[in-house]
């Protein structure tokens, strides 16, 4: 029986894989262990059978009919690893040869491990030369990241997952908890019906939470900003707002009172269809309990207004102090298990470790001093949007893909085969086959969770171990293993010198790279892992006790900034094709593909 966490989504849970004959044949969950004690979802008990099905990629493949255009079906051959990582090698280091770096973009993967994020962008950034590293967080929390980090400087989930048991009070909204976080929704039903916590459900669906509810606000799609404004207006006209906490740790307080004025909850009735007393009944519940959560998921975020949702929200926890406590916070319920880890490990264009900045002389020059390179790119480099706007116009030439599908995930898909179609070399390294391998022209057969070792961070920050448990499925290898590989070959054929680093013998030698250079993570070891289960960061030394919750004395902005809204939703109205009723199917809700 081995430990490991669980591959499908951002609660992490603690599994005991059970191994015959090179098949996990049983899933339990351990009672002692966080964050799940005891429980599992039907994802994690019964779904991890994938890592033995006869269609994993087995070998790598090279295609062969690269005289035709890229939209033909593909021929592919099989190939030795030598064979297909030299011909990676060759063909990046001819595109950075004769475009730069800049022309290559990379994409990280949020079920990879923490290790093999982290060498894909010291790939990126020190063998590359470019800051194009990007993944999934930008398209599913994309809302969610830009307000948390407008407004107070970090878009991490602030509370852990164990205060959801012992809540007071808690608004849950755009998410249906039950489907996408079963185990979480476990721990907030107990907090209803165990500690008579009072639950306030704001969301057009009849989600399961809805019968746990004290008061369920069902407003219009789209109308969430004129909500949430209005339970902000009805805050300051009752003066029911936390005048200690703003003066001390927030600005902007007049100007967004004053923008408050027209938002009444006889307005918001009037846009969103709830009554203006329930309005009022859910902003003096929030406000006037001693500790007052709020947790969202997709239906804030994927939205056109996902960014003035998220202020909304912050904006109206700010005014009432419900923030940098236990039982308090900014809680987006992260969807695929690592997203968390993947952009705490660098997979952002503009930040490494820990969200250090890229364009900070001083962080940039200590990565360089670990990677022995004189210096490394100091602008931020595109997101993946953008490079798919790249792949377009021309600028964009190569695309390395780590477990990611774009053609899957991105917003617009025509618009983004078309863009692939453009490129000049793809490389895809996966699993199981999938659309965007479908275009490319090499693809490196890696390992599943199961097969490999390494870290996972869950939604509320805990790193967690993952543990080999079976052998690679046919030549399969751990991205860590094929990353390693292919950067040596890579530095060899650029003509640069050998970077500190790429020969690891156990993912733990890269988790000790990341310790030092991340000040946030330095108190984490693998043997203190082993030890406690799982560690919070920022954990600054290996004395420190973790951070189960974040921003009790202050903000990474410094203050709390409160943002005025404009309230319009006329850019995503319901209509015919899209009812409000319509229930998206994204990687985040029921569409995760494990790995
Ligand atoms: Fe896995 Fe999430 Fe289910 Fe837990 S709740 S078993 S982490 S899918």
């Amino acid at each position: 029986m081995v430990r490991s966490t669980c591959p499908y989504c951002g609660v992490g849970c603690q599994i005991n894989l059970h191994i015959k004959d090179e098949v996990i044949y049983r899933v339990s969950a351990p009672f002692e262990a966080a964050p799940n004690y005891g429980m599992l979802c039907v994802k994690g008990r019964f779904g991890t059978d994938y890592t033995t099905h006869p269609a994993r990629l087995r070998s790598p493949l090279i295609r062969v009919n690269t005289n035709e255009p890229r939209s033909a079906k593909a021929v592919w051959r099989e190939a030795s690893w030598d064979e297909a990582l030299d011909l990676v090698a060759d063909r990046l280091a001819g595109i950075v040869r004769e475009h730069g770096g800049d022309s290559i973009a990379t994409f990280a993967c949020a079920k990879a491990t923490n290790e093999e994020n982290y060498l894909l962008q010291k790939l990126t950034r020190a063998v590359l030369g470019t800051n194009n590293v990007d993944h999934c967080s930008r398209l599913c929390h994309a809302g969610s990241v830009a307000g948390l980090q407008l407004a107070i400087g970090s878009s991490a989930m602030s509370n852990s997952i164990a205060e959801m048991e012992h809540l007071e009070t808690f608004i849950v909204t755009g998410s249906n908890t039950t489907e996408t976080h079963p185990v979480i929704s476990n721990f907030l039903k107990r907090a209803v019906r165990q500690n008579g916590a009072k639950l306030v459900v704001i969301d057009p669906r009849k989600v399961e939470m809805t019968d746990f509810a004290t008061l369920w606000l069902r407003q219009r799609s789209g109308t969430d900003v004129a909500v949430w404004q209005a339970m902000a207006h009805v805050v300051v006209k009752e003066g029911l707002y936390n005048k200690a906490f703003i003066e001390a740790r927030t600005e902007g307080f007049s100007d967004y009172v004053e923008s408050l004025e027209s938002s009444t909850p006889e307005w918001a009735e009037e846009v969103s269809g709830v009554p203006a007393e329930d309005i009022r009944r859910a902003a003096r519940m929030y406000a006037t309990s001693e500790a007052a959560a709020v947790y969202w998921g997709m239906g804030i975020s994927q939205s056109t207004h996902g960014t003035d949702n998220t202020l909304a929200i912050t904006n109206l926890a700010l005014l009432c102090g419900q923030v940098g406590r236990p039982g308090t916070g900014l809680n987006p319920l992260r969807g695929q298990n690592n997203v968390q880890g993947c952009s705490d490990s660098g997979g952002l264009p503009n930040v490494y470790t820990a969200y250090q900045r890229v364009d900070d002389d001083d962080i940039r020059a200590s990565f360089a001093r670990e990677w022995a390179r004189p210096s490394l790119p100091p602008s931020p480099g595109l997101t993946v949007t953008e490079l798919v706007d790249g792949a377009l116009s021309g600028a964009i030439k190569a695309f390395y893909v780590m477990g990611e599908d774009p053609l899957t995930s991105e917003p617009n898909l025509a618009h983004a085969r078309h863009a692939l179609e453009e490129l000049e070399f793809i490389v895809c390294q996966d699993i199981f086959m999938n659309s965007t391998l479908e275009l490319a022209d090499v693809i490196l057969p890696s390992c599943s969770f199961a097969e490999k070792d390494g870290t996972f961070t869950n939604s509320d920050r805990w790193v967690q171990r993952v543990r080999r448990a079976i052998q690679p499925g046919g030549q399969s290898r751990p991205d860590w293993v094929i990353i390693s590989d292919l950067a040596l070959r890579l530095e060899d054929r650029l003509g640069l010198t050998p970077s500190a680093g790429w020969e690891y013998h156990h993912p733990g030698d890269i988790w000790e790279e990341m310790r030092r250079v991340t000040p946030d993570f330095r108190g984490i070891t693998y043997d203190r892992i082993d030890r406690e289960g799982g560690v919070h960061w920022p954990c600054p030394d290996i004395d420190h006790p973790g951070t189960p919750y974040l921003f009790s004395d202050d903000f990474p902005r410094g203050r709390g900034k409160f943002w005025t809204l404009e309230y319009g939703t006329e850019s995503e109205q319901p209509d015919e094709e899209y009812p409000s009723s319509y229930r998206p199917v994204g990687c985040c809700t029921i569409g995760m593909a494990a790995r």
